[in-house]
């Protein structure tokens, strides 16, 4: 069964609470700034990832990206929902280069739940996030790259 993207709030707890548990056990002894995140993928099933900094900065990874990688790895194509938890005054949303990297995997209407230890602060789309993105779907369109 291929979920098509939406959730009910029984999934968006369950999300939030894998992105808080994640959260826990991010590397992040330099900024101290915890971020956690949870994606769901086609068949429903949720991948965590925290940030995972590193002594030489430019090599952290972000917990988008960290779950990413355990969606794809464990076969999944298409995001159906995400969600990010960290602590701050404003919501902690994606950062640029990870709405780009959720759009590899998205579209527009990808629901982007973004909570902090207590509650839900904003629930988006990637497309408010990312407007006009770019994506795979333009690499297709170009002539003579069909079925690339
Ligand atoms: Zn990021």
């Amino acid at each position: 069964m291929q979920l098509e993207p939406g959730l009910s709030a029984e999934q968006e707890r369950h999300l939030v609470q894998v992105a808080r548990d994640a959260r826990l056990r991010a590397h992040a002894p330099y900024s101290h700034f915890a971020v956690g995140a949870a994606l769901m993928d086609e068949h429903g099933r949720v991948h965590a990832g925290a940030n995972i900094e590193n002594a030489a900065y430019p090599q952290g990874l972000c917990a988008e990206a960290a779950a990413l990688a355990h969606l794809v790895v464990a076969g999944g194509t298409r995001i159906t929902a995400a969600v990010v938890v960290g602590e701050g005054r404003a919501p902690v949303t994606p950062c640029g280069g990870c709405r780009q990297k959720l759009r590899e995997f998205a579209r527009d209407d990808l629901p982007v739940i973004v909570a902090d230890g207590r509650e839900v602060r904003l629930r988006t789309t990637l497309g408010a996030l990312l407007p006009h993105s770019f994506g795979p779907d333009h690499l297709h369109a170009v002539p003579g790259r069909e079925g690339v």
